[in-house]
This record gives C-alpha cells, sequence and structure tokens, in this order.
C-alpha cells in the first residue's frame, strides 16, 4: 500500500531522541526552549509556545485571546474537527463559513457577507480561525482587513502549512493574525511524534499560553501577587492544563525542522508532476494563489461525485492508500446534535462529494507517483466507459 502521507525518521532524528533519553531532563529541560526558539526564527515570529498537540495550541490560543461563554467562534468547515472543538473547550459557540469551490479554504467573500449580517444581529464572532487547507495559505491581509473593520481576533490554523510562504513571509510570521499554530502530528510536514506549537509577536499573549500549558503556575515573581515564601516558591494564578511538550518529543523536532526546506521543495516537486499528468484528466486540482507557496501537506483531486465512492473503492483496491480530508465538521453527529444540519455549507458540503486525496510525503518516488497517476487514468477510464455504456444501453 502506498499511504497517503508518511513521516521521514532519519538516523539524525534517531540519535537527538536518544541524546535526551540520555541526559537529565526527558522534559522541562533545555531542548524545548531550544526547539521554540527555532520555531520562532524560521517563521519570523517573536514568540513559540510548543505544547503536546495543535489541538491543546488552539485551545490555549483561545482562551489566551480571552474567548469564553456567549463569544462566537468561525472557522471552515472543511477541516479537521479541532479547529472547531476549541471553542467548545472554552464554552463559546462555533459557526462555519464555506470555503470557496476553487482554493477549498474559507471563503472570503463569504466571510465578509456573514460579517455584514452578523453586524445587523449582533453576532458578530470574537474569534476567526482561518485553516491553510492542505498548506496553502489563506488571503490573510484580506482576512485581516475585515478584523479590523469587525473587531475580531484571527487564530491561523497553520497545522498544514508550516514551510510555506504568503506574499513572501513565512506562514507564522503572523504579519496579519494574533497567533498561529502549527501541528508536528507524524502525518504533517515535521513532527515531534504528538506536538504542537503557538507564535505569536505579542508577549502578553505568549506568556499566558506558555503559564496555561502548566496548570496556570508561575515561577516568575514578577507575575506574583506577593513575595515568594521561599526559593521553592510558584503560585498558581488561574486553572492550566498539563498541556507541556517533552524534551524527547522537541529533540525530534529540532532535527526534523533540519529538513523543512527540504520537505518543502520535493513536496512543491510532486505536487507539480501531480498536476502535469492530470490536466489531461476529467479531474480537477486545487488552485494555488501566486502569492502563495504552498507547503503541500495534502495532494487533493476532485472527480465527478457521480463516480467518486468507487473510483476511491478502486484506488484502495490497487494498494493506493487515498483519504478524504475533510467530512465537513458541521456534518459530525456531535455538531449536528448542537443544531447544525446539512445543506448549510453547500461548497464544502460538494466538496466532500469530490474530493480524494493522494499520497503526498517527501519519500514518495517518482515511481511510486507514476503508478498513482497511472492507476488514477485507469481507474477513471474505467468509470467513463462503463458511464458511457450505460447511456448507450
Ligand atoms: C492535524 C490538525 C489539527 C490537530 O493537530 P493535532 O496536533 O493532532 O492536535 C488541527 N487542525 C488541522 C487543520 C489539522 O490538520
Amino acid at each position: 500500500m502506498i499511504p497517503y502521507g508518511k513521516q521521514d525518521i532519519r538516523q539524525c532524528d534517531i540519535d537527538s531522541v536518544v541524546d535526551v533519553l540520555q541526559s537529565d531532563w526527558l522534559t522541562q529541560g533545555p531542548v524545548v526552549p531550544e526547539f521554540e526558539s527555532s520555531i520562532a526564527s524560521l517563521v519570523g515570529a517573536t514568540y513559540a509556545v510548543a505544547v503536546n498537540s495543535a489541538t491543546s495550541a488552539l485551545h490555549l490560543a483561545c482562551l489566551a485571546l480571552g474567548l469564553g461563554p456567549g463569544d462566537r467562534l468561525w472557522t471552515s468547515p472543511n477541516t479537521f474537527v479541532a479547529s472547531a472543538n476549541c471553542a467548545l473547550y472554552c464554552g463559546a459557540q462555533v459557526d462555519f463559513v464555506d470555503i470557496d469551490p476553487k482554493t477549498y479554504n474559507l471563503s472570503v467573500e463569504r466571510l465578509e457577507e456573514e460579517l455584514q449580517l452578523a453586524q445587523k444581529s449582533n453576532t458578530l464572532p470574537k474569534v476567526v480561525v482561518p485553516v491553510h487547507f492542505a498548506g496553502q495559505s489563506c488571503d490573510m491581509e484580506r482576512i485581516h482587513k475585515l478584523s479590523k473593520q469587525y473587531g475580531f481576533h484571527i487564530i491561523e490554523d497553520a497545522s498544514h502549512a508550516i514551510g510555506g510562504a504568503y506574499q513572501k513571509q513565512p506562514v507564522g510570521s503572523c504579519a496579519y493574525s494574533d497567533i498561529a499554530v502549527f501541528s508536528f502530528h507524524p502525518v504533517k510536514i515535521v513532527t515531534t511524534g504528538e506536538g504542537g506549537v503557538a507564535v505569536t509577536n505579542n508577549q502578553a499573549l505568549a506568556d499566558k499560553m506558555r503559564r496555561l500549558r502548566s496548570h496556570g503556575i508561575t515561577r516568575n515573581e514578577s507575575e506574583m501577587t506577593h513575595e515568594p515564601d521561599g526559593p521553592w516558591y510558584y503560585q498558581q494564578l488561574e486553572l492550566g492544563f498539563n498541556y507541556r511538550m517533552t524534551d524527547i518529543q522537541a529533540a525530534l523536532g529540532v532535527s526534523q525542522l533540519k529538513s523543512l526546506a527540504k520537505y518543502i521543495e520535493r513536496r512543491n516537486q510532486l505536487a507539480c508532476q501531480y498536476t502535469d499528468h492530470f490536466l489531461q484528466l476529467p479531474v480537477s486540482v486545487q488552485s494555488v494563489s501566486p502569492d502563495v507557496i504552498s507547503a503541500y501537506h495534502l495532494y487533493v483531486i476532485r472527480v465527478p461525485a457521480a463516480i467518486h465512492l468507487s473510483v476511491f473503492k478502486s484506488l484502495r483496491a490497487s494498494d493506493i492508500g487515498v483519504n478524504l480530508h475533510y467530512i465537513p465538521v458541521h456534518l459530525q453527529p456531535y455538531y449536528q446534535q448542537l443544531g447544525f444540519s446539512n445543506g448549510s455549507y453547500p461548497e464544502a458540503e460538494k466538496y466532500y462529494q469530490e474530493a480524494i486525496s493522494l499520497p503526498m510525503y517527501p519519500t514518495l518516488s517518482n515511481e511510486q507517483q507514476l503508478v498513482v497517476v497511472h492507476q488514477v487514468s485507469q481507474v477513471l477510464q474505467q468509470h467513463a466507459s462503463s458511464n458511457k455504456s450505460k447511456v448507450i444501453l
């Protein structure tokens, strides 16, 4: 089976982890801060707060921005459930903004329309979470403009997009957002096993997220309500969590980051090759804006809805580990219970009827890619001819 995604672990990654295992600190040692500063300088943000998942990072980002009961968070329905769940963790409400049928990202036109309506009904969001789907940054400049006009905060869910760029700046520079979040799950661009990070240029937000990832505790005297009782002293100032990343994970991350540029280059090369091959086939592919360098976490094709399921099954049967990103979040039973219904976000639902994620990872060889392309075109041909014979009959 050629999987749709796969981590790339080299000897240098293993050595880096073993070094930590043989050191004095498995967690809360020097490697987490080292990883954080590598991330911050790589993406051009001032602060990075490493945590045990992007889900935790999203949760802390929402809390740091003061999201709570009575507030609203808007995101794309074409995402992993975590981009929406973070609002519910804070007791806030979620709503979705339908996607652009070409980029599969949240549609900025729809966002603007929804904001106009929400202003009239006094239901404006406190936070908007643009998701950089498949590694392509959303149009952040326009979303940022809207945020100034309508007064909302922005958390970029950049789980797919580390190593990508927008308007010649790395994704995560937070030029147009308050906070950006990356995931280091093994299927993403670089991995720490499980892990995530929140980056920001705002010191108060960084301090708050850093405190909340470790129980709401501070050891910083200047934050305490009175003089320390002694050298052992710390204070819990608010209710936080244990969302810490370990040094073992961070060591893997530090080492993985050294390959990031190569990974992005290879992913872009594979994407280019896929796109060239698919020009001749009745499939559509994601359009990528000229001012974006996609990190290409995913490579998605859309096939006609009438043959989608059988194309998907045929590819799986021929050992191509295709997948589907994403089931629109509002169609999940949990969200339906909250009152969301089918038909609310027609572009995301139409996309779901057609999308197939093809194998995309840096160690996918050109030969393997050709096997994928060959299978896709064969399966499509079979379906085209069987459809035609149906028509003739
Ligand atoms: C993977 C992913 C997450 C969650 O990341 P974890 O590190 O697994 O918690 C959130 N949002 C998107 C868009 C993702 O792809």
